[in-house]
């Protein structure tokens, strides 16, 4: 596992011709983004079957086309958009795709031309203002389906979204009721927080819901759980799958909402995460500080600004004996701020020039990448070895592999 093969594979990003790749032979300059499309089709068959409803994907988690097409290609035929230029993106690289523009907050001009040249039709609000912000830009359309974002808690996840937006429960019962007379369907979302630990946080955000529809009374078409499904990362492993999606079916159909009510979730990470991670160089070491070539302004903003942990590996050949001991890195910028504290554990005996793939960067890493000092990188390499952490084990959910899996050069 500890070798440099798992990084062998043919370089292929749609547009650039094939080219083989070996880390030990050609020695990278820059980052390399090793991509594993089999990993991320498995977590799109898992939730497609195994989700209580529909599941869509949320696009910002990492908008890359050819991770859309995997997923279309694996059973997600509806997409959260946040941005018109998120609804251009998948309009044109998923024509048939049916696209949700899930941004509380949208400006006037995004919903017309979502509504009027992609054929939007569902939208999220938590003010009456947005309502009527909607209902002017459509020009009163009577075919939407209107999703009221109520604030939870995101008590239980590692990363909160729980001040921005969504409406608090002094709010709901007008927004409710005017958003049901402007809708043709009328739904109920709210995010939870990203990386939630624990099933409870959707059971009781779906108690939030409850209270809602019975204060409001109305009838309600679609409830919406949105994102927060987690990944598997150092220090965070959470419970099997399965079991947020029991608790959420089991509170669901509890629910005071009409016989054919729909249920839909919006994951993002857990369907990204396992899809990419990055083969990075240490340029220095100074004690237990590793420079690498990668870092904040490029994948890891998360490991940088909120102190995410990512497995790591050495790839070296013969592989290191030494003990593991805690690393922290700097990233290649000429910014103090540029520096992921970690810890990673790696052989004690890394150095300058050895060569690191760093894991599970498939959500919200390719995605968050500036080219700030003039570092950055696009390359692009495709492999169909594992990830260095599943939640989907190696279990296959529907009967196709994804062609590119059988082109990966193994040694
Ligand atoms: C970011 C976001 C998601 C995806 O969240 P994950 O934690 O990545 O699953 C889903 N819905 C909305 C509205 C979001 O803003």
């Amino acid at each position: 596992m500890h070798n440099l093969h798992r990084a062998l594979g043919l370089a292929t990003t749609p547009s650039t011709a094939v080219t083989g790749i070996d880390i030990a032979k050609q020695k990278p300059v820059q980052p390399v983004t090793l991509v594993r499309p089999h990993a991320a089709a498995r977590a799109a068959r898992f939730f497609a079957e195994k989700f209580p409803g529909r599941s869509m994907y949320a696009v910002k988690a990492n908008p890359s086309p050819d991770l859309l097409k995997i997923l279309w290609d694996s059973g997600i035929t509806h997409y959260d958009v946040a941005s018109i230029a998120e609804v251009r993106l998948v309009a044109s690289t998923l024509p048939d795709a049916t696209l949700c523009f899930m941004h509380p907050v949208k400006a006037p001009e995004a919903i017309r031309a979502a509504y009027f040249d992609y054929g939007v039709k569902t939208f999220s609000l938590d003010s009456v203002e947005e309502l009527e912000k909607i209902v002017d830009a459509t020009d009163g359309a009577e075919d939407l389906t209107l999703c009221v974002r109520l604030r939870v808690s995101s008590e239980h996840s590692k990363l909160s979204l729980a001040s921005k937006f969504g409406a608090a429960p002094g709010e709901t019962k007008e927004l409710l009721f005017r958003a049901r007379q402007a809708a043709d369907a009328l739904g109920i979302c709210f995010h939870v927080g990203s990386q939630a630990m624990t099933p409870e946080a959707y059971s009781n955000a779906l108690e939030r819901v409850r209270a809602a529809i019975v204060d409001a009374a109305v009838t309600v078409d679609v409830i919406d759980v949105g994102g927060g499904f987690p990944s598997s990362y150092p220090g965070m492993e959470p419970p099997p799958l399965e079991r947020y999606f029991e608790t959420i079916h089991r509170v669901f159909e509890s629910l005071p909402v009409s016989y054919s009510s729909e249920l839909w979730c919006e994951p993002g990470r857990a369907l990204c995460a396992e899809y990419s991670s990055i083969v990075v160089r240490v340029e220095k070491r100074r004690g237990d500080e590793l420079y690498i070539n990668d870092g904040a302004y490029g994948a890891l903003f998360d490991a940088a600004h909120i102190g995410w942990r990512f497995p790591v590996e050495l790839l070296r050949e013969p592989e290191s004996r030494s003990k593991d001991m805690p690393f922290s890195f700097y990233g290649p910028t000429c910014d103090d701020m540029d520096h992921m504290v970690g810890p990673f554990y790696l052989p004690a005996d890394v150095k300058a020039g050895d060569y690191l793939e760093i894991g599970m960067l498939g959500a919200y890493g390719s995605a968050m990448r500036t080219a700030f000092n003039g570092f950055g990188s696009d390359e692009t390499v495709i492999v169909g070895d594992e990830p260095m952490v599943s939640l989907y084990g190696e279990e296959v959910y529907g009967e196709e592999q994804p062609e590119v899996a059988s082109n990966v050069v193994t040694l």
